[in-house]
């Protein structure tokens, strides 16, 4: 079994792995990191989830800090030799602070830039000098347009999340971000899908790539338990409530899918005396990061997200999710349950289906091939299963009847266990160009969530 020392990654970094708890690469680390510290160009077709930060981050630190002393610009100021584009501000925090952990014993340094919040504390930063650059691509051309950002001595390239990039309209500032890069550099394009568009911009931007794919995840993640509930749309937020005091779940990410649907849930929230913030396009960046800080510190046990909002969102031991609305479409569905369940833990996902949503339902069910089974409801709050159509796709039919109620779920249900094992560690499903696959291995957690004592916080939030 493959282990991270045998990739030959310095030692500070090494320790920083371990310490993070890391036993076992994940497949698109073990197809990645070699070729990244070998100086080749990288397409890596994987999701989130699948350990793809660490893929390029540990092998990027490990040849900045090769390079030796870090490079200076005209006035003496270090400036960026490694810049990631991301398509959203969460998820370049989160890459920014990946950088930082995996490299906390290295002397390099990591910004991040994002649009949304002022200027004045990024440009400090620039001005102290800093060896990693993540960025958003408006801010980012803002900032080089003002002259506080020189790109020129950039020697790797990460776009991450392409394909979301070109779907929110980014391409022409990428274009513009690669213009002022030099010739010269070590370019990595990852990419959940490739479109045709990612392929023609794979082929201008990437140099004798090494090619790596994940075989498209599971379309619903191991280790998750759904449920549905039948309700109307006026009594989810009681059954929110009662679900959340019963289960005593203090970690939880409920979907909705407008922002003004998730403002409204928080204000019943509170009325029925349960804590929750929202998360959504219209906060301003400090409301978005003080909601998701709380969230993450467990001041606040439930996160209210739009599927835009939440993207990229990593946080670990989240036990349940909830589709407060169900999913417009199937891959939004599953990519919202795979906010529970991360890193080998275990999780549960509820969906909530009025009557106007059981086409969607249907649809999902028929996508992730199998009938999701109709929750317990102790309080008289949902009508009996209607007809559910699925034309035909699914496993087992037409989803119809109640499948026996389900078992009641831990509030512990998503806990991290130490000694992080990736749920993608157990899978071996990374294929390089040349199409071998990578043995599976063990270390998959599919276990039931524990039962434990019931129990409900409410804490006051400091929205
Ligand atoms: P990413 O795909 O980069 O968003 O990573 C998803 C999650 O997997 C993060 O919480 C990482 O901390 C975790 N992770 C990354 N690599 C490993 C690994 N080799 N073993 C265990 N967990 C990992």
């Amino acid at each position: 079994m493959l282990t991270f020392d045998q990739f030959g990654l310095a030692d500070p970094i090494l320790r920083a792995v371990a310490a993070e708890g890391y036993t076992t690469p994940t497949p698109i680390q073990e197809a990645t990191i070699r070729s990244v510290l070998d100086g080749r160009d990288v397409l890596g077709c994987a999701q989130t989830g699948t350990g793809k930060t660490a893929a390029f981050a540990l092998p990027l630190l490990h040849r900045l800090n090769e390079a030796g002393p870090p490079r200076t610009g005209k006035n003496g100021k270090r400036t960026p030799r490694c810049l990631v584009l991301s398509p959203t501000r969460e998820l370049a925090s989160q890459i920014m602070d990946s950088f930082k952990t995996y490299g906390r014993n290295l002397k390099l340094r990591a910004t991040v830039v994002f649009g949304g919040v002022g200027q004045n504390p990024q440009v400090d930063a620039l001005r102290r000098g800093v060896d990693i650059l993540v960025a958003t691509p408006g801010r980012l051309l803002d900032l080089c347009n003002q002259g506080h950002i020189d790109l020129s001595r950039v020697n790797s390239f990460v776009l991450d999340e392409a394909d979301r990039m070109l779907d929110m309209g980014f391409i022409h500032d990428i274009k513009r971000v690669i213009k002022m890069l030099p010739d010269r550099k070590q370019t990595l394009l990852f990419s959940a899908t490739i479109p045709p568009e990612i392929d023609q911009l794979a082929k201008s931007l990437l140099n004798d790539p090494v090619t790596v794919r994940l075989a498209p995840q599971k379309p619903t993640a191991e280790g998750i338990k759904q449920a549905v509930y039948f309700v109307t749309r006026a009594k989810k937020t009681e059954l929110l409530a009662k679900l959340v005091d019963y289960h005593g779940i203090d970690r939880a990410i409920v979907f909705t899918r407008t922002r003004y649907g998730a403002e409204k849930v928080v204000r019943q929230l509170r009325k029925a005396g349960v804590q929750g913030e929202a998360i959504h396009g219209d906060k301003s960046q400090n409301a978005r990061t003080r909601a998701l800080n709380n969230f993450k510190s467990g001041r606040t046990p439930l996160l209210i997200a739009t599927d835009v909002a939440s993207r990229g969102i990593d946080v670990d031991g989240v036990s349940h999710v909830i589709n407060y609305d169900i999913a417009r479409d199937p891959e939004s569905h599953v990519h919202r349950i795979g906010r529970t369940a991360r890193a080998g833990a275990t999780g549960v996902a509820l969906s909530f289906c009025d009557t106007e949503e059981v086409t969607h339902l249907a649809a999902i069910q028929k996508f992730i091939r199998m009938e999701i089974p109709v929750g317990s409801d102790h309080w008289n709050l949902t009508f009996p299963t209607p007809e559910i159509k699925t034309g035909g796709g699914g496993d087992n039919g037409n989803g119809r009847g109640r499948s026996g109620g389900q078992k009641k779920q831990g509030r512990s249900a998503g806990r991290k266990p130490r000694g992080k094992s990736h749920p993608m560690a157990s899978k071996g499903n990374a294929k390089k160009k040349d199409g071998r696959a990578k043995p599976a291995r063990d270390g998959g957690n599919t276990g039931a969530p524990s039962k434990k004592r019931r129990r409900r916080r409410r804490r006051p939030s400091n929205s």
